[in-house]
């Protein structure tokens, strides 16, 4: 399973001489047979290799010969694609690393070779998806699903028994006031199964679904620290398949997660344009990332600039290869994409990563932000 933990361990990895880096789609429905994904590995493997021979290192080359190999041979193995759509691979081979992340949400095509793992994909997806409890609720059933990185699950399903309708005999309209406060009753007792769901689980938000009065009357009795987890509300009957509510809330985080990577952007330019803690593009990020300053790296999806890294301290560069560390005077080695490293750095800083559609960090921003720690 994909985790901020496992992300970070990878982002901490320093390759000798580079460490190649491939993401790959394995979604069914966007790849029905196998041999496309061993197509589209292949393109990707040609790429890398290509890459490593312009840099004329023959040290390099051999290394990613070796890590297109060790890939090659882990995808020949199969890949069980009931539950994985993406599959994201990191080799060194003069370091004998190897690691391969299978994840349950589709990943775009792409390769790299830079001396750490090109995390920038998974931190997206970790970032973008975030753990839910979806509660599907109605005058006397309950049902609690779990949806992480779009996988959805059943956590409890509940029944409250229907008021005997005999009561009706006694007086007009106790049936009614007897059936009002035997739902009363099922919404308090689901509002504490919700509360424990959520104590075992510990989602980053709650998504409810029902009927208007039952969905009133959960939230009427849900303890005020879980009332304020709920982000939104799902149009799906109590009985939908884990299938309808995966797509149900894709739509609802999807709209989530844009206003949220919105307002990070906007409190960027706002701090950027007071000189408030706030800093754009890849030359000023670099510097605050080399003063351990960055708290929330802010990325255009797919930017990168080549650059070069220092193989003795570390630092990254925007320019190109050739001449002394400015740092420690070490000679500088070329790298592909200084931004996946920046990417990497942060995540293994314990920095977040908020990685934005391409249109949103525009001209003025080139492509790369950091808001730093306060
Ligand atoms: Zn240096």
């Amino acid at each position: 399973m994909l985790t901020a933990s496992r992300v970070r361990d990878l982002a901490a990895h320093t390759g000798d001489p580079a460490v190649a880096s491939v993401y790959l789609d394995v979604d069914g429905r966007h790849r029905p047979v196998w041999a496309d994904c061993v197509t589209a590995f292949d393109h990707l493997a040609d790429q890398l290799v290509r890459r490593a021979a312009q840099r004329g290192d023959l040290s390099l080359s051999r290394s990613v010969d070796g890590d297109v190999a060790r890939m090659r041979a882990w995808l020949q193995a199969g890949v069980d694609r009931e539950r994985t759509r993406g599959v994201a691979l990191f080799a060194c081979a003069e370091q004998d690393y190897f690691e391969a992340v299978e994840v349950p949400a589709p990943l775009r095509d792409d390769a790299g070779v830079g001396a750490v793992p090109r995390v920038g994909p998974l931190v997206a997806l970790l970032d973008g998806r975030r753990r839910a409890l979806v509660a599907l609720v109605d005058r006397r059933r309950l049902r609690v699903l779990r949806s992480e990185l779009g996988e959805v699950s059943e956590v409890l399903a509940a029944e409250d028994p229907e008021p005997r309708a005999v009561d009706t005999s006694v007086e007009v309209g106790s049936f009614e006031r007897h059936d009002g406060e035997a739902a009363e009753v099922h919404y308090r007792r689901a509002a504490g199964l919700v509360e424990q769901a959520c104590r075992d689980a510990a989602p980053d938000h709650v998504l409810v679904a029902g009927p208007d009065d039952a969905v009133a009357g959960l939230t009427r009795h849900l303890p005020p620290p879980v009332a304020a987890t709920v982000a939104g509300r799902l149009h799906l009957a109590t009985t939908a398949g884990p299938a309808e509510v995966a797509a149900a809330v894709d739509g609802i985080e999807d709209a989530v997660d844009r206003a949220r990577r919105a307002a990070v952007v906007e409190q960027l330019m706002a701090r950027a344009g007071a000189d408030d803690g706030g800093v754009l593009g890849i030359e000023h990020v670099l510097h605050a990332l080399a003063a351990g300053k960055v708290g929330t790296l802010v990325v255009a999806d797919g930017f990168g600039v080549a650059g070069s890294s220092c193989p003795s301290c570390g630092a990254l560069h925007a320019g190109a290869a050739g001449g002394p560390c400015p740092v420690c005077g070490a000679e500088l080695v070329a790298c592909d994409d200084v931004v996946a490293a920046a990417v990497a750095r942060s995540v293994a800083a314990n920095a977040s990563v908020v990685v934005c559609p391409a249109g949103e960090l525009d001209a003025a921003a080139g492509g790369i932000g950091a808001l730093e720690r306060w």
